[in-house]
């Protein structure tokens, strides 16, 4: 049976000296994390708090208050898959999903170790995929990559295996397309990638 209990919920919130960097920083983005009233319906809706060490309002707590390293170091923002339903649920209008966003993108910056390297290495195959595609997503190029990069960095196996087999799940669904029609001005998506820096 599924476990859902946090990985790692015995993390206790102990008595924390609160830091204002990082609110302010946030809500300077439009991420309001300050309306939080801890009602905890963004957790309740989350399907993926099985595999989080922080509940997403915790996160969003933990934010406030200023716990960089906190926040910064969790699996839980690399576990999220941006699917937005708390933020949906948030009665405060919150965007946790974007927070969660907003923090998977200073811990890179801040060059933090990635509990979930493959998730991260995952987003950077994606976008290079975007970029080399043309501002589209080139499906096969990105499950070539992505494959190549489990073999040299010595995943399993049946790893590999699990992953093809979806892969081959999903072209014969008609989910998954071999070729990508570029967009007509990819000048403009080249821009755009390299004034990014990416
Ligand atoms: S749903 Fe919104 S208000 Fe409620 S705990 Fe989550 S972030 Fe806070
Ligand atoms: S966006 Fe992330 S935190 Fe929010 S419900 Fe989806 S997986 Fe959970």
């Amino acid at each position: 049976m599924e476990n859902k209990t946090p990985v790692t919920s015995h993390i206790a919130i102990q008595a924390l000296r609160p830091a204002y960097a990082l609110p302010e920083r946030l809500t300077r983005d439009h991420l309001l994390v300050s309306s939080c009233y801890q009602c905890r319906k963004c957790s309740g809706g989350c399907p993926l708090t099985f595999a989080m060490d922080l509940l997403p309002d915790r996160v969003i707590r933990l934010a406030l208050l200023g716990q960089e390293d906190m926040v910064l170091n969790c699996r839980t923002i690399w576990v999220c898959s941006s699917c937005e339903t708390c933020t949906t649920r948030c009665p405060n209008g919150i965007d946790i999903a974007g927070v969660m966003d907003w923090l998977k993108e200073a811990a890179v910056q801040r060059g933090r170790a990635i509990p979930e390297s493959d998730v991260a290495n995952f987003h950077r195959f994606f976008l290079e995929a975007v970029r080399d595609g043309g501002g589209r997503l080139p499906e096969a190029l990105l499950m070539r990559r992505f494959t190549l990069y489990q073999i040299k960095s010595g995943h399993s196996a049946w790893e590999v295996l699990r992953n093809l087999k979806l892969g081959w799940k999903l072209l014969r669904r008609g989910r998954l397309s071999l070729r990508t029609h570029p967009l007509h001005n990819k000048k403009e998506v080249s821009a755009i990638f390299k004034e990014s820096g990416f």
